[in-house]
């Protein structure tokens, strides 16, 4: 028998005319990259997000076309998820961090039709546009008066001019919640970029599940900034569910740097933010030099990487901020699992505290998890037995965007993550490595994430990976990579002993190797593919 309730759709416009609707006053502020700030309402959002659908129709996008962005945190970005969704139509955010090769692979994979692009990329989109033949129009993310003399971009056109075009008298259309709203590509760290087709339905699940107070944890009473960009993975779902709780919205633009961040931090009174850690390694250096406190600032999320526990203890005891640190994928939309404290753990010491908060957390409803062994028998949850890390749920991928391959999930079901990871008794998942990171020393496994972290505990190292490196021996054994603090100076050895008594013996790296800077992904992670190429051949002393 059904039940007797409304079947009313899920569809991501629906939190946008809740929150024109309900916190029609609550701000949306944006640094823009082409200078300046720009302020408007929730309720002036949807309206404008209704002119650029009523655009997108006259240019002819249908239902399912894919519309694609290379574009900053900024109130139109904001506008596009919701105005290229609402009809129907599928945002897709493209990191423009990421190659050119990668860039052209991944538009003329997904047929973008229209390209939304700011000034910063200009110069970039002129390479590309002449290799992206399904990108009938590019539209420069601003006002006319920015639009350059001479240009052979395809029906180049303005933002504002798109809109002027229009009035705002739109209904957003209903239809089934399952259909596709965005799309969104891996960063290829360990392979080809792969398209992840998020639907309107998985979408408003993970808003929701995000908002819940052991999440990431959102209320009206917010002030939210995600600095981690709307081309990762949707800023991870918070320009959702900033307007779903009625939170006000801060979009950083282009300026990413720990000052710009701290000046809008301060002047539009942030609650919250949410990034990787390299923005808050670099913002802590920022606040201890200039002996800078947070006004507003009390909560982050940290998650993409691994947070050094190290971070995590600074930011609490020096500038009064808590991160949690979060743990997800651009296939899980990305939350699986936030470090929270349950009710039984309270009563821990602050230390024990602390190794509970440095995992990567529980899993909140909507998603679940499991760790296999190689034989894909599910390991028990006793903390110390690690194994591939399994998710299933309704805002995890079941397959990638034309794919060509059906079968990404295991036979029963499960998505694999491509992750190492231990689960405790009490629930809380802690991530060793990535399967392909991890060190096979003599029939050991060693955790990369672990000595990675150890290290960036020391005073003189910014930032440390760790790869194997091949033995005679042991057939592979770590190599610390490190990259100093300017001004600091700190040697191998002395480097060597201060793993000392902090890790299993066989656990502590063989060498140390010092560089200039370690290489990154499109996401600033540490790209170990090209650091194993760097260091292949490496003999150990
Ligand atoms: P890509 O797979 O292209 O790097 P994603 O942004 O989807 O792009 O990366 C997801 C991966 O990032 C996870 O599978 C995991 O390896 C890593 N990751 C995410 N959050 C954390 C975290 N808190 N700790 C350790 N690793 C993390």
């Amino acid at each position: 028998m059904l039940g007797l309730m409304m079947a009313d759709q899920l569809r991501v416009a629906g939190i946008l005319e809740h929150a024109a609707t309900w916190h029609a006053d609550t701000e949306v502020v944006s640094r823009l990259p082409e200078g300046g700030l720009h302020r408007y309402t929730y309720a002036g959002a949807n309206q404008r997000s209704k002119q650029l659908a009523k655009a997108l129709l006259r240019a002819g996008i249908n239902p399912g076309d894919r519309v694609g962005t290379l574009a900053w945190n900024t109130h139109r970005h904001f506008e596009l998820y919701y105005g290229v969704a609402g009809l129907g139509a599928v945002c897709h955010t493209i990191n423009p961090r990421l190659f050119p090769e990668q860039l052209v692979y991944i538009i003329n994979h997904a047929e973008d039709r229209l390209l939304f692009f700011d000034l910063t990329f200009l110069p970039l989109v002129e390479r590309l546009a002449p290799v992206c033949p399904t990108v009938e129009k590019w539209v420069l993310m601003t006002g006319p008066e920015h639009l350059p003399a001479r240009s052979a971009l395809p029906g180049l056109c303005s933002y504002e001019d798109l809109l002027a075009a229009e009035d705002a008298d739109y209904e957003w259309p209903s239809f089934d919640e399952n259909t596709a709203c965005s799309l969104c590509y891996t960063s290829g760290t360990t392979d080809q970029p792969k398209g992840v087709l998020y639907s309107h339905r998985s979408t408003l699940l993970h808003a929701l599940g995000i908002s819940l107070p052991d999440s990431l944890g959102c209320s009206a009473l917010d002030v939210i900034m995600p600095v981690v960009p709307m081309f990762h993975v949707n800023a991870w779902g918070l320009p959702y569910a900033a307007p779903l709780n009625g939170a006000k919205l801060v979009l950083p633009g282009a300026g990413m740097d720990s000052a710009s961040l701290y000046e809008l931090f301060e002047t539009e009174g942030v609650t919250f933010s949410a990034g990787v850690p390299t923005i808050w390694l670099a913002l802590l250096q920022f606040m201890r030099e200039g002996s800078r406190q947070f006004r507003t600032l009390r909560r982050t999320v940290v998650g993409g990487s691994s947070c050094p526990p190290a971070l995590m203890k600074a930011f609490v005891e020096e500038l009064n901020v808590t991160i949690t640190h979060a743990w997800g994928m651009t296939e899980t939309s990305p939350l699986g699992t936030a470090g929270r404290l349950k009710g039984s753990q309270l009563a821990l010491s602050p230390e024990k505290k602390a190794a509970v908060l440095a995992k990567q957390g529980r899993v909140v409803f909507g998603v679940d998890m499991k760790i296999v062994g190689d034989d894909g028998q599910e390991l028990p949850h006793d903390g110390t037995a690690f194994g591939d890390l399994l998710v299933r749920g309704p805002w995890v991928v079941r397959d990638y965007f034309r794919s060509g391959s059906p079968g990404e999930l295991t036979a029963d079901g499960w998505f694999r993550t491509g992750d190492v990871a231990t689960i405790d008794p009490d629930g809380f998942m802690q991530i060793t490595d990535r399967s392909k990171d991890v060190i096979k020393s003599g029939g050991e496994w060693i955790s990369s994430i672990d000595l990675e972290n150890l290290a960036v505990a020391h005073p003189a190292v910014a930032e440390a990976a760790v790869i194997g490196v091949p033995s005679a021996k042991w057939s592979e054994r770590p190599l610390l990579v490190v990259v100093r603090r300017p001004g600091m100076d700190v040697s191998a050895q002395e480097l060597l002993d201060f793993f000392r008594g902090k890790v299993a013996r066989f656990c502590e790296p063989d060498a140390v190797e010092f560089v200039e800077q370690l290489p990154h992904t499109a996401t600033g992670k540490l790209l170990k593919t090209q650091l194993r190429k760097d260091f292949a051949g490496y003999e150990l002393p």
